[in-house]
Protein backbone atom coordinates (compact mmCIF):
# COMPACT_ATOMS: atom_id res chain seq x y z
CA UNK A 1 0.00 0.00 0.00
CA UNK A 2 1.70 3.36 -1.02
CA UNK A 3 1.34 5.45 1.79
CA UNK A 4 1.67 9.76 1.90
CA UNK A 5 3.13 11.46 4.91
CA UNK A 6 1.40 14.82 5.58
CA UNK A 7 3.01 17.60 6.25
CA UNK A 8 5.12 17.20 9.45
CA UNK A 9 3.12 17.72 12.77
CA UNK A 10 3.99 20.39 15.13
CA UNK A 11 4.20 20.14 18.29
CA UNK A 12 0.70 21.62 19.11
CA UNK A 13 -1.09 18.75 17.05
CA UNK A 14 -1.97 15.44 19.11
CA UNK A 15 0.29 12.61 19.68
CA UNK A 16 -1.47 10.01 17.72
CA UNK A 17 -3.15 10.86 14.26
CA UNK A 18 -6.09 8.28 13.69
CA UNK A 19 -5.18 6.12 10.57
CA UNK A 20 -7.72 6.57 7.92
CA UNK A 21 -7.26 5.65 4.42
CA UNK A 22 -7.73 8.10 1.71
CA UNK A 23 -8.42 7.67 -2.62
CA UNK A 24 -4.70 8.61 -3.74
CA UNK A 25 -5.57 10.88 -6.22
CA UNK A 26 -7.08 13.37 -3.53
CA UNK A 27 -3.75 13.26 -2.12
CA UNK A 28 -2.47 15.64 -4.93
CA UNK A 29 -0.94 12.07 -6.65
CA UNK A 30 -1.06 12.38 -10.45
CA UNK A 31 -2.82 9.05 -10.72
CA UNK A 32 -5.52 10.08 -12.45
CA UNK A 33 -6.67 8.20 -16.14
CA UNK A 34 -5.20 11.25 -17.36
CA UNK A 35 -2.28 11.33 -14.79
CA UNK A 36 -4.25 14.17 -13.01
CA UNK A 37 -4.82 14.41 -9.45
CA UNK A 38 -8.23 15.79 -7.42
CA UNK A 39 -6.23 17.30 -4.54
CA UNK A 40 -8.49 17.90 -1.23
CA UNK A 41 -7.01 20.83 0.39
CA UNK A 42 -9.28 20.03 3.30
CA UNK A 43 -7.85 16.44 3.98
CA UNK A 44 -4.90 17.69 3.38
CA UNK A 45 -4.67 20.55 5.44
CA UNK A 46 -6.94 20.68 7.81
CA UNK A 47 -7.71 17.15 8.41
CA UNK A 48 -4.26 15.55 8.15
CA UNK A 49 -2.99 16.96 11.32
CA UNK A 50 -5.57 14.88 13.02
CA UNK A 51 -5.78 11.37 10.20
CA UNK A 52 -2.60 9.31 9.43
CA UNK A 53 -3.99 9.40 5.57
CA UNK A 54 -3.13 6.28 3.94
CA UNK A 55 -3.56 6.91 0.24
CA UNK A 56 -4.23 4.10 -2.32
CA UNK A 57 -4.73 4.16 -6.23
CA UNK A 58 -6.61 1.07 -6.39
CA UNK A 59 -6.34 1.19 -10.33
CA UNK A 60 -2.56 1.93 -10.17
CA UNK A 61 -2.21 -0.83 -7.97
CA UNK A 62 -3.66 -3.10 -9.83
CA UNK A 63 -0.94 -2.78 -12.32
CA UNK A 64 -2.48 0.04 -14.48
CA UNK A 65 -0.44 3.13 -15.81
CA UNK A 66 -0.93 7.10 -15.99
CA UNK A 67 -2.55 7.99 -18.31
CA UNK A 68 -4.66 5.17 -19.07
CA UNK A 69 -7.76 4.26 -21.00
CA UNK A 70 -10.98 5.68 -18.57
CA UNK A 71 -12.93 3.03 -17.61
CA UNK A 72 -16.48 2.55 -16.26
CA UNK A 73 -18.66 -0.09 -15.43
CA UNK A 74 -20.31 -2.81 -17.09
CA UNK A 75 -23.14 -4.77 -16.72
CA UNK A 76 -22.15 -8.53 -15.57
CA UNK A 77 -21.54 -11.13 -18.43
CA UNK A 78 -24.79 -12.77 -19.28
CA UNK A 79 -22.30 -15.75 -20.64
CA UNK A 80 -20.29 -15.77 -16.89
CA UNK A 81 -23.26 -16.92 -14.78
CA UNK A 82 -22.03 -14.06 -12.29
CA UNK A 83 -23.93 -11.25 -10.91
CA UNK A 84 -20.51 -9.23 -10.88
CA UNK A 85 -20.19 -6.01 -12.48
CA UNK A 86 -17.05 -5.38 -15.02
CA UNK A 87 -14.73 -3.32 -15.44
CA UNK A 88 -14.13 -2.39 -18.67
CA UNK A 89 -12.34 0.92 -20.62
CA UNK A 90 -14.67 2.80 -22.21
CA UNK A 91 -13.94 1.51 -25.90
CA UNK A 92 -15.12 -1.85 -24.17
CA UNK A 93 -11.59 -2.71 -25.84
CA UNK A 94 -10.23 -3.94 -22.44
CA UNK A 95 -11.78 -5.89 -19.75
CA UNK A 96 -9.89 -5.15 -16.29
CA UNK A 97 -12.12 -7.23 -13.91
CA UNK A 98 -10.12 -9.67 -13.15
CA UNK A 99 -6.72 -7.43 -12.66
CA UNK A 100 -8.88 -4.71 -10.20
CA UNK A 101 -10.11 -8.03 -8.26
CA UNK A 102 -6.76 -9.49 -7.57
CA UNK A 103 -5.56 -6.48 -6.67
CA UNK A 104 -8.81 -6.22 -3.84
CA UNK A 105 -7.83 -9.54 -2.75
CA UNK A 106 -4.65 -8.95 -1.78
CA UNK A 107 -4.62 -5.65 -0.50
CA UNK A 108 -8.27 -5.64 1.55
CA UNK A 109 -6.87 -6.91 4.71
CA UNK A 110 -4.13 -4.75 4.94
CA UNK A 111 -6.86 -2.00 5.64
CA UNK A 112 -7.83 -3.38 8.70
CA UNK A 113 -5.97 -1.21 10.98
CA UNK A 114 -7.67 1.93 9.44
CA UNK A 115 -11.06 3.67 10.99
CA UNK A 116 -12.35 5.09 8.08
CA UNK A 117 -11.68 6.00 3.59
CA UNK A 118 -12.47 9.02 2.18
CA UNK A 119 -13.09 7.80 -1.54
CA UNK A 120 -13.29 10.12 -4.67
CA UNK A 121 -16.73 10.04 -5.78
CA UNK A 122 -17.66 9.57 -9.48
CA UNK A 123 -14.94 6.20 -10.04
CA UNK A 124 -16.17 2.95 -11.12
CA UNK A 125 -12.90 1.86 -8.70
CA UNK A 126 -13.14 4.88 -5.82
CA UNK A 127 -16.84 5.64 -5.96
CA UNK A 128 -19.02 5.19 -2.77
CA UNK A 129 -22.84 5.38 -4.58
CA UNK A 130 -24.69 6.64 -7.55
CA UNK A 131 -21.89 5.03 -9.98
CA UNK A 132 -23.36 4.36 -13.76
CA UNK A 133 -23.73 0.85 -14.86
CA UNK A 134 -23.47 0.93 -19.27
CA UNK A 135 -24.27 -2.07 -21.46
CA UNK A 136 -22.27 -3.40 -23.44
CA UNK A 137 -23.12 -0.89 -26.26
CA UNK A 138 -22.44 2.21 -23.93
CA UNK A 139 -25.37 3.17 -22.49
CA UNK A 140 -26.24 4.42 -18.98
CA UNK A 141 -28.51 1.24 -17.46
CA UNK A 142 -28.50 2.31 -13.65
CA UNK A 143 -26.77 4.82 -12.02
CA UNK A 144 -26.65 3.19 -8.40
CA UNK A 145 -23.70 1.09 -7.94
CA UNK A 146 -20.21 1.46 -6.16
CA UNK A 147 -17.04 1.37 -7.56
CA UNK A 148 -15.42 -1.91 -7.51
CA UNK A 149 -12.66 -1.25 -4.93
CA UNK A 150 -15.66 0.93 -2.99
CA UNK A 151 -18.04 -2.09 -2.62
CA UNK A 152 -14.92 -4.67 -1.40
CA UNK A 153 -14.21 -2.17 1.25
CA UNK A 154 -17.71 -1.60 2.18
CA UNK A 155 -18.54 -5.31 2.01
CA UNK A 156 -15.16 -6.36 4.54
CA UNK A 157 -15.65 -4.00 7.02
CA UNK A 158 -18.99 -2.92 7.61
CA UNK A 159 -18.28 -0.79 10.42
CA UNK A 160 -16.14 1.50 9.23
CA UNK A 161 -16.94 4.80 8.79
CA UNK A 162 -16.83 5.48 4.68
CA UNK A 163 -17.51 8.95 2.97
CA UNK A 164 -16.61 10.81 -0.39
CA UNK A 165 -14.55 13.80 -0.49
CA UNK A 166 -17.62 15.84 -2.56
CA UNK A 167 -19.89 14.98 0.43
CA UNK A 168 -17.12 16.63 3.23
CA UNK A 169 -18.18 19.59 1.68
CA UNK A 170 -21.32 19.82 3.44
CA UNK A 171 -20.78 20.87 6.80
CA UNK A 172 -23.38 18.09 8.21
CA UNK A 173 -21.87 15.46 6.38
CA UNK A 174 -18.53 16.08 7.36
CA UNK A 175 -19.47 16.86 10.96
CA UNK A 176 -21.02 13.84 10.77
CA UNK A 177 -18.22 11.62 9.25
CA UNK A 178 -15.38 12.61 11.70
CA UNK A 179 -17.59 11.68 14.74
CA UNK A 180 -18.07 8.12 13.60
CA UNK A 181 -14.52 8.07 12.59
CA UNK A 182 -13.46 9.46 16.30
CA UNK A 183 -16.56 7.17 17.85
CA UNK A 184 -15.18 3.65 15.86
CA UNK A 185 -11.79 4.78 16.81
CA UNK A 186 -12.73 4.46 20.34
CA UNK A 187 -14.48 0.69 19.79
CA UNK A 188 -11.39 -0.62 17.90
CA UNK A 189 -9.10 0.75 20.62
CA UNK A 190 -11.37 -0.80 23.23
CA UNK A 191 -11.62 -4.03 21.68
CA UNK A 192 -7.67 -4.46 20.99
CA UNK A 193 -7.52 -3.93 24.78
CA UNK A 194 -9.55 -7.10 25.05
CA UNK A 195 -13.10 -6.76 25.66
CA UNK A 196 -15.05 -7.15 28.64
CA UNK A 197 -18.32 -6.71 29.95
CA UNK A 198 -17.31 -3.60 32.10
CA UNK A 199 -15.77 -1.93 28.94
CA UNK A 200 -18.71 -2.66 26.97
CA UNK A 201 -20.87 -0.66 29.47
CA UNK A 202 -18.19 1.66 30.02
CA UNK A 203 -17.99 2.58 26.08
CA UNK A 204 -22.14 2.92 26.13
CA UNK A 205 -21.50 5.09 29.05
CA UNK A 206 -19.64 7.84 27.52
CA UNK A 207 -21.20 8.14 23.76
CA UNK A 208 -24.98 7.63 25.36
CA UNK A 209 -25.99 11.33 24.48
CA UNK A 210 -24.52 11.16 20.87
CA UNK A 211 -26.75 7.97 20.50
CA UNK A 212 -29.41 9.84 21.69
CA UNK A 213 -29.23 12.55 19.44
CA UNK A 214 -28.57 10.25 16.50
CA UNK A 215 -31.07 8.01 17.01
CA UNK A 216 -33.97 7.97 19.64
CA UNK A 217 -34.78 4.18 18.93
CA UNK A 218 -31.41 2.97 18.84
CA UNK A 219 -30.56 4.52 22.31
CA UNK A 220 -33.36 3.11 23.68
CA UNK A 221 -32.88 -0.96 22.38
CA UNK A 222 -29.58 -0.54 23.55
CA UNK A 223 -29.82 -0.48 26.96
CA UNK A 224 -31.92 -3.07 27.60
CA UNK A 225 -29.26 -5.18 25.21
CA UNK A 226 -26.46 -4.46 27.78
CA UNK A 227 -28.56 -5.10 30.62
CA UNK A 228 -28.46 -8.90 30.41
CA UNK A 229 -24.76 -9.78 29.60
CA UNK A 230 -25.44 -13.60 30.41
CA UNK A 231 -27.65 -13.91 27.77
CA UNK A 232 -25.34 -14.61 25.12
CA UNK A 233 -21.94 -15.09 24.47
CA UNK A 234 -20.31 -11.22 24.95
CA UNK A 235 -18.88 -11.33 21.45
CA UNK A 236 -22.08 -11.60 20.10
CA UNK A 237 -23.55 -9.09 22.21
CA UNK A 238 -20.72 -6.97 21.02
CA UNK A 239 -20.88 -7.26 17.74
CA UNK A 240 -25.00 -6.47 17.58
CA UNK A 241 -24.13 -3.75 19.59
CA UNK A 242 -21.64 -1.98 17.34
CA UNK A 243 -23.70 -2.61 14.31
CA UNK A 244 -26.60 -1.02 15.48
CA UNK A 245 -24.28 2.14 17.15
CA UNK A 246 -22.83 2.84 13.70
CA UNK A 247 -26.24 2.55 11.90
CA UNK A 248 -27.45 4.74 14.37
CA UNK A 249 -24.44 7.42 14.07
CA UNK A 250 -25.15 8.00 10.25
CA UNK A 251 -28.13 9.36 10.69
CA UNK A 252 -28.16 12.79 10.57
CA UNK A 253 -28.65 14.87 13.55
CA UNK A 254 -31.40 17.10 13.47
CA UNK A 255 -31.75 20.61 15.57
CA UNK A 256 -34.19 19.45 17.12
CA UNK A 257 -32.63 16.31 18.06
CA UNK A 258 -29.60 18.54 18.97
CA UNK A 259 -31.87 20.39 21.24
CA UNK A 260 -33.61 17.74 22.86
CA UNK A 261 -29.74 15.96 23.57
CA UNK A 262 -28.92 19.94 25.27
CA UNK A 263 -32.31 20.14 27.22
CA UNK A 264 -31.80 16.94 28.44
CA UNK A 265 -27.82 17.57 29.37
CA UNK A 266 -28.93 20.44 31.08
CA UNK A 267 -31.60 18.90 33.35
CA UNK A 268 -28.96 17.15 34.90
CA UNK A 269 -27.31 20.43 35.63
CA UNK A 270 -30.64 21.73 37.20
CA UNK A 271 -29.65 21.23 40.78
CA UNK A 272 -25.81 22.04 40.45
CA UNK A 273 -26.31 25.49 39.01
CA UNK A 274 -27.41 28.94 39.87
CA UNK A 275 -31.03 30.20 38.13
CA UNK A 276 -28.86 32.97 36.26
CA UNK A 277 -26.23 29.92 35.07
CA UNK A 278 -29.25 27.83 33.29
CA UNK A 279 -31.86 30.38 31.94
CA UNK A 280 -28.44 31.46 30.00
CA UNK A 281 -28.10 27.86 28.71
CA UNK A 282 -31.48 27.42 27.78
CA UNK A 283 -31.59 31.15 26.58
CA UNK A 284 -28.85 29.78 23.91
CA UNK A 285 -30.34 26.49 23.08
CA UNK A 286 -33.38 28.33 21.64
CA UNK A 287 -31.09 30.13 20.38
CA UNK A 288 -30.03 27.31 18.05
CA UNK A 289 -33.44 25.75 17.52
CA UNK A 290 -34.25 29.07 15.60
CA UNK A 291 -31.06 29.09 14.19
CA UNK A 292 -29.55 32.25 15.52
CA UNK A 293 -26.32 30.79 16.83
CA UNK A 294 -24.26 27.27 15.97
CA UNK A 295 -23.87 24.16 17.80
CA UNK A 296 -20.66 25.26 19.44
CA UNK A 297 -22.47 28.21 21.42
CA UNK A 298 -25.04 26.00 23.69
CA UNK A 299 -22.18 23.26 24.05
CA UNK A 300 -19.75 25.38 24.94
CA UNK A 301 -21.85 26.83 27.77
CA UNK A 302 -22.73 23.03 28.53
CA UNK A 303 -18.98 22.53 29.20
CA UNK A 304 -18.16 25.31 31.36
CA UNK A 305 -21.23 24.86 33.68
CA UNK A 306 -20.00 21.18 33.39
CA UNK A 307 -16.63 22.18 35.09
CA UNK A 308 -18.37 24.00 37.84
CA UNK A 309 -20.36 20.79 39.03
CA UNK A 310 -19.25 17.43 40.05
CA UNK A 311 -20.68 14.90 37.43
CA UNK A 312 -18.39 12.58 36.50
CA UNK A 313 -21.05 10.37 34.01
CA UNK A 314 -21.76 13.71 32.42
CA UNK A 315 -18.24 15.03 31.95
CA UNK A 316 -17.27 11.61 30.51
CA UNK A 317 -20.32 11.83 27.38
CA UNK A 318 -18.46 12.27 23.94
CA UNK A 319 -21.28 14.21 22.78
CA UNK A 320 -19.92 17.21 24.58
CA UNK A 321 -16.60 16.92 22.96
CA UNK A 322 -16.44 14.08 20.34
CA UNK A 323 -13.61 14.83 18.34
CA UNK A 324 -10.46 17.95 18.64
CA UNK A 325 -12.24 21.05 19.06
CA UNK A 326 -9.87 23.39 16.46
CA UNK A 327 -11.55 20.99 13.43
CA UNK A 328 -14.31 23.34 14.23
CA UNK A 329 -17.42 21.69 12.75
CA UNK A 330 -19.27 22.77 15.57
CA UNK A 331 -19.36 26.43 14.40
CA UNK A 332 -21.16 25.29 10.99
CA UNK A 333 -23.56 23.14 11.94
S1 LIG B 1 -10.42 7.62 -8.02
FE1 LIG B 1 -9.35 5.90 -7.11
S2 LIG B 1 -8.70 4.65 -8.85
FE2 LIG B 1 -9.24 6.66 -9.66
S3 LIG B 1 -7.32 7.80 -9.67
FE3 LIG B 1 -8.31 8.26 -7.73
S4 LIG B 1 -7.44 6.77 -6.32
FE4 LIG B 1 -7.00 6.02 -8.39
Amino acid sequence: MDTVQPESPSSTLPRMRIPVGISACLMGMEVRHDKGHKHSRYCTEVLAPYFEFRSLCPEMGAGMPAPRKAMHLVEPDPDSGTEALRLLTTDGERDCTAQMQDFIDRTLESLAPLRGYILMAKSPSCGMERIRVYNAAGNVQRRDASGLFAAALAERYPLMPLEEEGRLNDATLRENFIERVYLYEDWCQMVERGLTAQQLIDFHSRHKFQLLAHCQKTYRELGPMLANMKARPLEDIAGDYIHAVMVAMKKRVSRGAHVNTLQHLAGFLRKDLGEADLALINEQIDAYLREEVPLVVPMTLLRGALRKTDQPYLAQQCYLSPYPDPLGLRNRV
